[in-house]
């Protein structure tokens, strides 16, 4: 069946049309039509606040029918009642109950969203580089190796997932989105920090845009001819969202062909594609699109968040990876949920995630041990929970740096009190009675220091700032 109730034609069966469901027609959608009212009101409560999009790809292969409302795919796009805090939700529901004003109720979704962390780490002000005075919008640059771009066309996805961290700006609050015009802005600065090797195009999605947008991106990267540029790499959730991506939308064969490109200009392309569920590898589409880009010279690369309600399970994981490798895919990070948005929904406490994680990695083959995790993506760096154990005679979480603001910090291990409640960074306490951890900077008495502990960025102790 299509998403309009009728049997799919030869040619949607050849070439599926992509139809987006969000709060304004997803009552239509038959799949739905047997939920109880009551869930159907709650998406409808919970998508005030939180973004909401899925598509017929997701709803008509992903997505088990039988098992909704407790399906991982159908939790994975679409909002769930939990996803808001009790007395959030009951705002909410009131005030639809009570056929308030759409001004009404967009003012108090924008004051709970206010209430969800919406921009942790930094997000909107930090990393963002200066070249010849003037702020590049586009660019972040937190790495040394590494830059991420965002093209101001590939700003949204084909589905949003629930848990995304980068939420507000599928629901207009102020975002990285309104960036990255100029590909020739992006050259200049790589021609200037001759230590980054890596670009990494990210949103939103870089691969909702038509092929010649993208290539309007990534050829003035070619032919510059950059002698520090040695890969590119795009982070995209299309093979999981939208695999028609790469088989049947009117310009594939201009996508496959610009990533060849890409390796004939002596470039390396990596697709960071994000798997949360087996699942999402499983249908014949996905496997026919992985074909094609590997058959491209590219290498792809797997990275997702560990999420309660979704894949917090040994077993999937493992599962999941063997799965990858088996299709010729290279198992990269697994996350641990950020401060942000629905974390009380999704979030898995540390001590429980390294569980997890070492639980899944037991079982694989070591081509399957190329993940790392499980790691937060953190304001002084990406952080590994290598694991629990006794040191001077007490319990403790060793950690370490796997990514720096500062390059000196990378790989250096450091030790927590030992927490089976802390989900983030900022919820561990310095074993040993110290005062703080090592990347954490003294208060300065001459400075009024806005309380941010993790506000550490240290330019001097690497010998330069690498946006200055
Ligand atoms: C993860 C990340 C990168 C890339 O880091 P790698 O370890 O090279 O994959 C770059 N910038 C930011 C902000 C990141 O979070």
């Amino acid at each position: 069946m299509s998403s309009n109730g009728k049997l799919h034609s030869a040619e949607d069966r050849l070439a599926p049309r992509y139809k987006a469901y969000s709060l304004r027609n997803f009552r239509h959608i038959p799949q739905l039509q047997d939920l109880p009212p009551a869930y159907l009101r709650a998406i409808e409560v919970v998508g005030q606040v939180l973004p909401f999009r899925s598509n017929n790809y997701v709803v008509d292969e992903l997505i088990d029918w039988e098992r909704v409302p407790d399906d991982p795919m159908f939790r994975l796009t679409f909002p769930q009642p939990g996803m808001l805090l009790p007395r959030h939700y009951q705002r909410i529901e009131d005030l639809l109950a009570n056929n308030a004003s759409p001004k009404e109720i967009k003012q108090a979704a924008n004051d709970i969203r206010l209430q969800l962390n919406p921009h942790p780490a930094g997000q909107l002000e930090q990393n963002v580089p200066v070249l010849d005075g003037k702020r590049l919008m586009g660019i972040q640059h937190k790495y040394r190796e590494t830059v991420l771009f965002f093209p101001s066309q590939g700003q949204t996805c084909h589905a949003y997932c629930s848990f995304c961290f980068r939420w507000p700006q599928f629901v207009g609050m102020p975002s990285l989105r309104f960036a990255g015009q100029e590909a020739g802005q992006l050259v200049d600065y790589l021609h200037r920090h001759p230590e980054v090797t890596d670009v990494l195009f990210t949103g939103g999605d870089p691969m909702v845009m038509r092929a010649q947008n993208l290539a309007a991106y990534i050829e003035p990267l070619l032919a510059a001819k950059l002698p520090n540029l040695r890969s590119i790499r795009i982070g995209t959730k299309s093979l999981s969202y939208w695999p028609y991506r790469y088989l049947t939308d009117p310009d594939a064969e201009q996508i496959l062909a610009l990533f060849e490109r890409i390796q004939q200009a002596g470039l390396h392309l990596a697709v960071m594609a994000h798997f949360n569920h087996p699942r999402e590898l499983s249908t014949e589409a996905v496997r026919q699109a992985i074909r094609r880009i590997r058959n491209t010279g590219a290498q792809i690369r797997t990275q997702s968040p560990l999420l309660r309600h979704i894949n917090d399970d040994a077993d999937l994981w493992a599962t999941m990876w063997q799965q990858q490798v088996h299709l010729g895919l290279i198992p990269y990070y697994m996350f641990i949920v950020r401060d942000t948005g629905a974390q009380h929904y999704f979030g898995v406490p540390l001590v429980k995630a390294w569980r997890i994680f070492g639980d899944a990695y037991s079982r694989v083959s070591g081509l399957a041990r190329t993940v790392r995790g499980p790691i937060m993506s953190a304001h002084p760096g990406k952080v590994q929970v290598i694991g629990v154990t006794q040191a001077a005679g007490q319990k403790v979480l060793v950690l370490r740096m796997l990514q720096g603001r500062n390059a000196k910090w990378v790989q250096r291990p450091f030790f927590a009190d030992y927490d089976t409640k802390a989900m983030w960074l900022n919820g561990l306490k310095p074993a040993f009675h110290r005062r703080r951890f090592f990347f954490e900077q003294a208060p300065d008495p001459a400075r009024r220091y806005a309380g941010a502990s993790l506000n550490c960025y240290e330019p001097a102790a690497s010998g330069r700032a690498y946006w200055s």
